[in-house]
């Protein structure tokens, strides 16, 4: 049992003002992991006051000492990476092997890279008689989801400190302890008290008590599209900088001259990875008429393979979800599918076979001839269920790809590198991968339509925490 009963305020571990606490349980068998403090909204002004104390001092430290600093949380969390690994394995459900890589070593890297780019970044240029600085914007509070816990965090945390802001963290209450690592990690690298600040609890709660609160500066937020928006009306009252990044319904888009296997292939394993709990997952896979029963053939046998089974176990390649109203929101999507009269090709709403019992385990599922504008090919469903879709022409594939309220991701494949970057371009979605191009952790991340707005990662990413100032100068 991980039993965490105090907040990181102002360099202190500090005891909650209330008493509620709230239960965490493990993927793979459902049973209670831990339990974390429910914060009230008192705890939380008593940190957003920490972080306003904090922030003159932080704001005016060189910022090579800042990126010190970076360093040095990058260098305690690599410290700390099995523990962290097995932390998120098991609160997520994402297979070791590939949370070691994915869960603690990307939050590592970017600590690192954040240490870097803040070294290198230009705070201030001439423009005219102007000189025009970046400031930070201040008072930060970031609000981050379970399904890549620190790397989100990371993505928030890394930049605005990088940028000279105090932060306010109010991580998932699906999986918190990763958090609590990392605010110890800070504690004992010695960052100044207040700059980073830790508070648990409910969304409704605490998340809408950071988002209202009037010091608070800015609210960088990942999550639903759902809490986005309502996010966006707490914050309209005090006029907040927001960042938003949301959900997604991201399409593979397979053209007629593109290498049929590999391509869907690498689009199953795209939408399988983390259990499909990925926001930019290729959750649709657009595919000629004339290429359906061939691209349904391959898909279902590479679904096949995918074993299902305890994510602490070397041989899983595919976890349980997160919680149980995960898993019972993945067969509902899974029902609804057959429902609508999508062809079953894999998978299915039953629970998987020779599974931990008590975890959230769901089949490998591919639905195929899925009508564009149904249920399941339009709604984030959040799990490992691959909806293939046909299309006429290019053109017809280009309108079903756009035609979701969601921009976040995408992919393309063709022989034709040109023809592929054309139609890459006439996807509203803020990445696309050409050709299985790979992920990159200093391009910028983020979505267009209702997936969000404003870029994290790389330099994008701390370029939104800073305002402009321009000094107009007489001579
Ligand atoms: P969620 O929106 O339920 O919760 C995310 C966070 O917001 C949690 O910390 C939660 O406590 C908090 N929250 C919920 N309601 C709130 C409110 N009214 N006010 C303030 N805070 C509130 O999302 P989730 O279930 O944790 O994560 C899954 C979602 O996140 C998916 O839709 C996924 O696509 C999205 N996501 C997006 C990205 C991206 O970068 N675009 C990355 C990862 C996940």
């Amino acid at each position: 049992m991980i039993v965490r009963e105090q907040f990181y305020i102002g360099g202190q571990w500090v005891a909650p003002g209330g008493s509620e606490t709230i239960e965490v349980h493990r993927a793979g068998d459902g049973a209670v992991m831990g339990r974390v403090p429910a914060g009230t909204a008192k705890d939380i002004d008593a940190a957003v006051r920490a972080a306003r104390a904090a922030l003159e001092a932080w704001s005016a430290l060189p910022v090579a000492e800042r990126a010190a600093f970076l360093q040095k949380i990058s260098d305690g969390l690599k410290a700390r990476a099995e523990e962290l690994a097995k932390t998120i394995a098991q609160e997520v459900g994402m297979p070791i092997r590939m949370a070691a890589r994915i869960q603690a070593g990307l939050p590592i890297a970017n600590f690192a890279n954040y240490a870097r780019i803040a070294g290198e970044f230009k705070f201030e240029e001439r423009v005219g008689n102007s000189l025009v600085v970046r400031e930070p914007v201040g008072v930060v509070g970031a609000i981050t989801p379970w399904n890549y816990p620190l790397h989100q965090i990371a993505l928030k945390v890394a930049p605005a400190l990088a940028a000279g802001c105090t932060v306010v963290l109010k991580p998932s209450e699906v999986a918190p302890f990763n958090s609590f690592i990392l605010a110890e990690v800070i504690a004992a690298a010695g960052l100044p008290k207040g700059v980073f600040n830790l508070v648990t609890g409910l969304g409704q709660t605490v998340g809408e008590a950071l988002v209202g609160h009037p010091q608070v500066d800015m609210i960088s937020f990942t999550g639903s599209t759902r809490a986005g928006k309502r996010i966006s009306e707490v914050a309209a009252n005090t006029v907040k900088r927001l960042a938003l990044e949301l959900g997604g319904k991201s399409a593979s888009v397979i053209l007629e001259d593109s290498d049929l296997a590999a391509a869907v292939k690498s689009t199953v394993g795209n939408c399988y990875l983390n259990s499909g709990q990925t926001c930019t997952a290729l959750t649709r896979m657009l595919v000629p008429e004339s290429k359906y029963a061939e691209a349904a053939k391959i898909a279902a046998e590479v679904a096949g393979g995918f074993t299902v089974g305890d994510p602490l176990a070397e041989t899983t390649k595919l976890g349980p979800l997160s919680s149980a109203a995960q898993l019972e929101r993945v067969r509902g999507y899974i029902r609804k599918g057959q429902q609508e009269g999508a062809e079953l090709l894999a998978g299915g709403a039953d629970a998987p076979e020779g599974v931990p019992a008590g975890g959230y385990y769901v089949k490998p599922t591919v639905f195929g001839k899925v009508k564009p504008g149904s249920t399941l090919e339009q709604e984030e469903v959040f799990g490992p269920v691959l909806s293939i879709v046909t299309y006429r022409d290019e053109e017809d594939a280009i309108r079903i790809a756009n035609d979701t309220p969601y921009g976040l991701a995408g992919a393309v494949w063709s022989k034709d590198e040109a023809r592929a970057q054309r139609v890459a371009r006439r996807i509203r979605a803020g990445q696309i991968d050409v050709n299985g191009g790979a992920f990159n952790m200093n391009a910028p991340f983020g979505g267009f339509k209702q997936s969000g707005h404003g870029r994290e990662a790389g330099v994008y990413g701390l370029e939104e925490f800073l305002e402009y100032k321009s000094l107009q100068l007489k001579g």
